[in-house]
């Protein structure tokens, strides 16, 4: 049945409607999802390509929500940065990557660094104290070299001095920093130079036509030849099949993550994924 002009109207306004209780619902939830203890985190490991060792793992968040089951962080962490609440979040999420960091170093002989992902708002904003999360490192027991955090390009690119600063602290910890979702979105290198940065994270977008993209392939070792002069390792993100995995090897990429090797997994079947490959 067609709908007139003004039922149509009213359906539009209708669905904007929903979709707006929808957020501020979600939004809501959000608020007491960290005491409610909603949050986990899922590990997914990184693999040194001409090892296959697993060299660390990357903690991803999920939420369990109680009426819509497991919310993907690509849904609720804009809502998070537009609302605040991901400081919360993010404090939660480093202190949990830390615990559970912990825990693994005490149950392996080789302890595994897990590397955290930080919102630009969370690193802009006041509220995080990154000396508070250095003294629960301490009362834990836990050397830092455990620990690396994963920041975007965007925040180094006109980064104030309260920023740098921050990054300082972490680093003089020596806690290493990744830049994440390399290669996407800016063309501004010299951010590179002012800054300690650790690891390159090349986007997926770029691995994921490796095969049949010969420019995909050539930006590629680009990036592992300008990393490497600049003393920075690299990490290829969404490594999805086994030749992906071979040209990656073939153009010196030092890391590998991705369905390949192994999905996110829940803390548990991570352990064992662990113990398997470490015999
Ligand atoms: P990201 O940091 O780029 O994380 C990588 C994403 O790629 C993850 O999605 C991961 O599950 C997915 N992935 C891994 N291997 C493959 C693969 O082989 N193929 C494909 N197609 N995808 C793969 P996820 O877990 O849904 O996270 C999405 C984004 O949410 C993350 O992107 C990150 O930006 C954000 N995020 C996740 N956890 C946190 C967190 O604790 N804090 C903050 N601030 N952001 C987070
Ligand atoms: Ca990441
Ligand atoms: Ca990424
Ligand atoms: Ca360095």
């Amino acid at each position: 049945s067609k709908m007139t002009g003004r039922n149509r109207l009213s359906y539009f306004t209708r669905s904007l409607h929903d979709e707006a209780q929808n957020r501020l619902k979600l939004l809501n939830d959000m608020r007491s999802a960290v005491e409610n203890r909603q949050f986990e985190l899922h590990f997914q490991p990184i693999i040194n390509l001409a090892t296959g060792h697993i060299c660390k793992a990357e903690a991803l968040i999920r939420w369990n929500h109680p009426e819509r089951g497991m919310i993907s962080p690509a849904e609720f962490i804009p809502l998070a940065e537009e609302s605040g609440l991901i400081v919360g979040i993010g404090d939660w999420v480093f202190r949990e990557s830390a615990a559970q960091a912990k825990r693994w170093c005490d149950l392996f002989n080789k302890g595994l660094q897990i590397s955290v992902n930080m919102s630009p708002v969370q690193f802009q904003s006041d509220a995080l104290n990154i000396t508070d999360w250095l003294t629960y490192l301490q009362t834990l027991g836990l050397d830092e070299k455990y620990l690396s955090i994963e920041i975007t390009e965007g925040l180094l690119l006109n980064a104030s001095d309260d920023v740098k600063d921050k990054l300082l602290l972490f680093k003089d910890a020596g806690i290493e920093v990744a830049i994440d979702d390399f290669g996407v979105g800016y063309s501004a290198l010299s951010y590179l130079k002012r800054f300690d940065i650790d690891y390159l994270k090349i986007d997926q977008s770029f691995i994921q036509n490796l095969e049949t993209e010969q420019n995909d392939l050539v930006l590629s070792e680009a990036i592992v030849v300008m990393a490497h002069k600049l003393g920075l390792k690299v990490i290829a993100e969404g490594v999805e099949t086994e030749a992906q995995r071979r040209l990656l090897l073939e153009i010196g990429c030092d890391n590998g993550q991705g369905y390949f090797f192994s999905r996110p997994l829940p803390a548990a079947e991570f352990e064992d994924f662990l113990k398997k490959a470490r015999g």
